[in-house]
């Protein structure tokens, strides 16, 4: 049984009430926010383990309280939204979330949900602190140090922005990056880049991987919004 503390940020009571009954049944303890302000609130009083939050609240967007957030605290976040469209998708993504879910849902699909996002987040807290300068996920490895990266016992031979994206990846695996926060993230002068500058690295990056393993399809794209590591490798 996990122990984990679930913040839930949601104004519906009935949704709250159900998602609240499907954590607790899995063993997690549970607090419900029926405001953006109640669960900032709730937040700097004592930090939950998890976050799930409504895109849709009475006092504030949860995009807002998403961006409170994140200005002290890398707690995973998972939005509840009721539009699926794709600006919703990419505002999310590119504020910090950590994956969204649209309504209606299915409470046990959101509870596994919440799981795979504790144990994503987890594996790579570990591997950072184990490895100091080292990135690992599945058979991929990235050294900073010596700058260089291996698939299994194969040294990869990546020029300095693969290497960079590849390390962003495994950092967090499952965790979908526009082409904007690639570039902010690996790239020196991102402002002076495009878009297809990061397709042109990824394209490069995907052969080299495969020329290593052929049966390894370790980068998904996500159509319109951006790449991220598979999570299964
Ligand atoms: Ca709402």
């Amino acid at each position: 049984m996990s122990h984990d503390r679930v913040l839930v940020v949601e104004d519906e009571p009935t949704i709250a009430e159900a998602l609240e009954y499907s954590l607790e049944s899995e063993g997690f303890s549970v607090r419900l926010a029926g405001t953006g302000g109640d669960g900032l609130a709730e937040i700097s009083h004592r930090e939950p383990d998890f976050v799930i939050l409504d895109i849709g609240l009475p006092d504030m967007s949860g995009f807002d309280v998403c961006r409170e957030i994140r200005k002290t605290s890398t707690v995973p976040v998972l939005f509840l939204t009721a539009r699926e469209n794709e600006i919703d998708r990419v505002v999310g993504l590119e504020i910090g979330a950590d994956d969204y879910v649209v309504k209606p849902f299915s409470p046990r699909e959101l509870v596994a949900r919440v799981r795979a996002i504790l144990r994503r987040s987890r594996n790579a807290i570990q591997t950072e602190q184990a490895g100091g300068g080292t990135v690992e996920f599945g058979d991929l490895k990235v050294d900073n140090e010596r700058m260089q990266a291996r698939c299994g016992e194969k040294q990869l031979n990546l020029s300095r922005y693969e290497l960079g994206l590849l390390k962003v990846f495994l950092e967090h695996p499952g965790r979908v990056y526009t082409r904007d926060q690639l570039m902010e993230q690996v790239w020196d002068e991102p402002e002076a880049s495009l878009d297809r500058t990061v397709d042109a690295h990824i394209k490069s990056l995907r052969a080299k991987l495969r020329e290593a393993n052929p049966d390894l399809d370790a980068i998904v794209t996500h159509r319109g919004i951006g790449y991220s590591l598979r999570e299964d490798l």
